[in-house]
């Protein structure tokens, strides 16, 4: 059932921006639209396309629960980024093909053999064309401006309402076919959704996070600049998440522009009480072990994916830094129902000081097939398990030890770690045999940058996608 639903939205997805191309094919065209060269048609199907798919990255963000807890956050922030390139490239390209320049219309409105384009069209396509290249450019370059997160995110949400605003100005003053009422209705029925999204995420959402506060408890230390946070609900809680899923805090205001994902280290339920795993990392989460008992948290969510497969037999699981969160609230959540599968456990810190002690937060004598297995890469006198560098070479070799065989299809493996770490054992346990689909990667940071198999199935199926789009365009182009 889940998955049929899946697979609706993921078709839903591809078909939304050839909505336009489709019903151009299908409804009788005036005699005033026909005729156009090919080039003409093909620059037209592009902008068509890309633009529709600029709505679309709307839909593909991990704000909308039911998006981001069916497709998991780090997959649906993949597809973004990518979608964004393909839109990009569609309505970078598409006023260099016209052959049309130099016969534009004036303003008696577009006409066939003529470019429909003037004065106050001109210019909002120009300013959209300028904005998106900005919006794709920033966000890619994101890290290495070393600007503000927050800043920049703020920043992206205005340059992506520029786009739609502009965009939409230029398409319906300037767009031959945009000049037939379906398309047009098509047209607004998107900026619709694109208003109700934003409405969600910027008024419905905060309106919502203001009746259900939690007051700060609790703050105690777990391990070296790593922090409990423990909330409790004033009124109503919010939504119990499931193991594994993370929320949104937002301190002091439900209005905040900044907030914060961390993972559910545990939680009761309903959600009167929660409680977080937070390692020092910028302003706000150096703040915490000063900030005072009773100040308030406004939270979103819960969101994500990150729960093992009922089906699993075998589950190996592994923490890089404070990926150890979503696993305590995973292996807490099995210690709970008894759980008899067999567990791998293999959790990694740089220092000894910086590991988590597990036994103070899950009861582990309650899983019964439990192996634990601790690594540091710089050990102190004491210490006596693992030492080195947890990587795809160590991941693969402690399987081994355990006697789990990466090809039986029992067996399911989860990762919530640094991209570097994670990246190496994903492609080293698939080199090993390990089929792609027993794969689950939780990332704290959303990037392309990843060299890891699951980034580089996204990437594959975007360019298919991606083909098809320019194919069908092409397509488009020459029948009409
Ligand atoms: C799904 C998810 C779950 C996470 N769970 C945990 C956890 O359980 N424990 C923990 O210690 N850390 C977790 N993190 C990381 C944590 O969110 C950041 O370390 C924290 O927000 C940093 O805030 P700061 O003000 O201290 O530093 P900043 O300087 O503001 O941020 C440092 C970096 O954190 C990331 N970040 C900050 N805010 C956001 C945001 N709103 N959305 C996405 N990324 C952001 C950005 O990459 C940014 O460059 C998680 C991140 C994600 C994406």
């Amino acid at each position: 059932m889940r998955q049929a639903f899946k697979l609706l939205l993921i078709g839903l997805y591809g078909l939304l921006p050839f909505v336009p191309l489709i019903l151009l094919a299908v409804m009788p065209l005036p005699s005033t639209h026909a005729g156009r060269p090919f080039r003409d048609d093909l620059a037209s199907a592009l902008a068509m396309t890309g633009f529709g798919l600029v709505f679309l990255e709307y839909l593909v963000i991990h704000r909308l629960r039911p998006v981001s807890n069916l497709f998991g956050c780090g997959p649906v922030m993949r597809m973004h980024q990518l979608f964004a390139r393909t839109a990009c490239l569609f309505l970078v390209a598409h006023p260099f093909l016209y052959s049309l320049w130099g016969t534009m219309g004036s303003t008696g409105g577009p006409a066939p053999r003529a470019l429909g384009i003037h004065g106050a069209s001109l210019l909002t396509g120009a300013l959209a064309w300028v904005s998106l290249i900005a919006l794709v450019m920033f966000a890619v370059h994101r890290h290495d401006s070393g600007k503000d997160y927050h800043r920049w995110r703020f920043w992206h949400a205005v340059l992506a309402l520029a786009v739609i605003g502009l965009g939409l100005h230029h398409t319906l003053h300037a767009g031959l076919y945009a000049s037939l009422p379906w398309i047009s209705a098509y047209w607004w029925a998107l900026l619709m959704v694109a208003v109700v999204v934003n409405l969600t995420i910027y008024l419905v959402m905060p309106l919502r996070q203001g009746v259900h506060p939690y007051a700060l408890t609790g703050v105690s230390q777990r391990a070296e600049q790593t922090w409990e946070l423990t909330l409790s609900a004033r009124g109503a809680p919010v939504v119990a998440p499931r193991p594994g899923q993370f929320f949104w805090l937002k301190h002091r205001s439900p209005w905040s522009r900044r907030d914060h994902p961390f993972s559910v280290m545990q939680s009761s339920s309903p959600a009167d009480r929660l409680h977080f795993l937070i390692r020092e990392a910028g302003p706000f989460t150096q703040s915490i072990p000063r900030l005072p008992q009773g100040d308030t948290f406004y939270l979103d969510g819960p969101y994500g994916d990150f729960q093992i497969p009922e089906q699993a037999q075998t589950v190996v699981l592994i923490a890089g830094g404070i990926g150890i969160a979503p696993v305590i609230h995973l292996l807490q959540d099995c210690a709970q129902r008894d759980d008899v599968r067999r567990f791998l456990v293999v959790v990694a810190a740089k220092t000894p000081a910086k590991h988590v002690d597990l036994a103070s937060c899950i009861p582990l004598s309650r899983i019964l097939h439990l192996s634990l297995v601790r690594v540091v890469e710089a050990p102190d006198p004491v210490w006596a398990d693992r030492v080195g560098r947890c990587d795809g070479t160590m991941v693969r070799s402690l399987c081994q030890e355990a006697g789990i065989s990466l090809v039986d299809p029992g067996v399911h493996v989860m990762i919530c770690g640094p991209t570097a770490m994670a990246d190496s054992v994903e492609r080293e346990l698939v080199r090993a045999g390990l089929p792609i689909v027993a794969l689950t990667t939780e990332r704290y940071q959303y990037d392309l940058g990843e060299r890891s198999p699951l980034a580089q199935r996204s990437v594959r199926q975007w360019w298919a996608i991606s083909l098809a789009m320019l194919m069908a365009s092409a397509g488009f182009a020459y029948l009409i």
